[in-house]
């Protein structure tokens, strides 16, 4: 529901009946948008400790909503546009501050060799495709939209199996790969593994995204620092073009062994399609290179995406083979879900967890991950957020003595505080008034 729908007059009327509205629209508001909230019961008391002073005490039931309500933080688009705005938002600035410094990290980071690169799944079978030169192997010229893009041109040998447990080790392949690199880096450098540490660091941050196939794909901002991370000098070695080479290196042999499946020994990789291409810093570049705000953008981008987006499969787990009859699912989604579903019923693939994971085609990792110094973390953007919003709403309330924690001493004050799941979502009257404080894409600075 937007805020464009026709209001519902009569929740509204009673909402309005309460008297409580003013107050409801300033709770609604702090939802930024998000329409499908968390309720919590309970109370938090904050008491600074050496007074005894009660500086602060909030009973959810007190609020004009009758809970305290927060963000559902789904990162789907499908799910909750607001939320997922605010992590697309987010990812863009975890990835920027990585690139050119900011939000904790420093601007010296742009000096340092950095690259943006792709990691594509192999071959399970030819799919209708859009090559640069000439057409598809079926001998049709594919609009760009085109429903059949992605999928096998003969499904009967498209090899779903491995497509799935691709998709279910692809973290695996990374973390071997992750490792690999540090140690082709320290190859190229003449420096031992344990020496390498003393010299330099590999931080990366990547998301994971589908292709139309139904295969997952990584993409990655991959820099090289000095040996404490963004704040020190890299070595005079350290160079884009070492980097690109042991990148190379590294995903060419990380692999990983996979299950026997009916005598089949599985083994997995990345595709033989790898794209390495260094950033540049924005003031430096003529308009060909690729920039700190178009990776950042395109990351961002692809962060908010699941399975769904890319290939018309479902965005929440099944429960049930038969729920599949009942969804509108493009056939080849139907078949990599019901794979993976037949695949999940194994006892020797329990741990890949292919049925609760089928949605998803079975990949079961992060969305967006980084190495700890790449930059700021999410949780670090949202609860600055929070910060921000509770002091905004203490100067409203006209209250003084509420200061922000990184400004205030947090050993002075005690927070007593229990919480209760209460249920998700708003009454019809609420989600429309909260759908009014969506978010709106194309902040400044920001490509969309
Ligand atoms: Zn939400
Ligand atoms: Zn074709």
């Amino acid at each position: 529901m937007t805020a464009t729908t026709p209001p519902p007059v009569r929740d509204l009327a009673f909402l309005a009946s309460l008297g409580t509205m003013p107050g409801l629209m300033r709770q609604l508001k702090g939802l930024g948008g998000c329409t499908t909230p968390i309720r919590l019961d309970g109370h938090r008391t904050d008491v600074h400790t050496t007074t005894g002073e009660i500086l602060h005490h909030l009973t959810a039931s007190d609020l004009p909503a009758g809970n305290l309500l927060v963000r559902c933080n789904n990162r789907r688009t499908t799910r909750c546009p607001a939320c997922a705005e605010t992590y697309r938002r987010d990812t863009y600035q975890l990835i920027t501050a990585g690139l050119r410094g900011g939000k904790g990290t420093p601007e010296r980071v742009a000096t340092h060799p950095r690259v943006f690169a792709t990691f594509t799944a192999p071959s399970f079978g030819p799919v209708h495709n859009r090559p640069a030169k000439g057409r598809c192997r079926c001998g049709t010229t594919h609009a760009d939209d085109a429903p059949e893009l992605g999928t096998p041109l003969d499904p009967d040998t498209y090899d779903y199996e491995a497509a799935v447990l691709w998709n279910a080790h692809a973290s695996k392949i990374w973390a071997r790969f992750s490792i690999y690199l540090r140690r082709e880096v320290a190859k190229r450098a003449g420096l031992t593994q344990r020496e390498f540490r003393d010299h330099a660091r590999v931080s990366f941050a990547k998301v994971a995204e589908y292709q139309r196939r139904g295969a997952i794909h990584f993409h990655a901002v991959i820099r090289l620092d000095g040996p404490e991370g963004g704040d020190t000098p890299p070595p005079a070695w350290a160079t884009a073009e070492l980097l690109t080479d042991a990148i190379r290196a590294a995903a060419t042999a990380a692999d990983v062994p996979g299950p026997v499946i009916d005598g089949r020994a599985h083994t997995f990789a990345f595709g033989t399609q790898l794209d390495i291409r260094p950033i540049r810093s924005a003031d430096l570049d003529g308009g060909t290179e690729l920039t700190e705000r178009a990776v950042a953008a395109y990351i961002a981008k692809y962060a908010t995406k699941g399975a769904e987006t890319a290939t018309g499969t479902l965005d929440r787990p099944i429960k049930f083979l038969a729920e599949l009859g009942r969804k509108s699912i493009p056939e080849h989604a139907r078949r990599l879900i019901r794979t993976a579903w037949t695949l999940g019923a194994r006892k020797d693939l329990e741990d890949l967890r292919l049925r609760a994971w089928a949605h998803m085609l079975g990949f079961r990792g992060h969305f967006s991950t980084k190495s700890r110094r790449y930059s700021t973390t999410l949780g670090a953007l949202r609860t600055a957020r929070a910060e921000w919003r509770r002091l905004q709403a203490a100067i409203a309330r006209g209250d003084d003595t509420a200061v922000p924690a990184d400004q205030g001493d947090d050993d002075t004050t005690l927070v007593l505080a229990h919480w209760a799941f209460a249920g998700t979502g708003l009454t019809r009257g609420e989600e429309w008034l909260a759908a009014s404080f969506a978010n709106t894409p194309g902040a400044k600075g920001e490509p969309t």
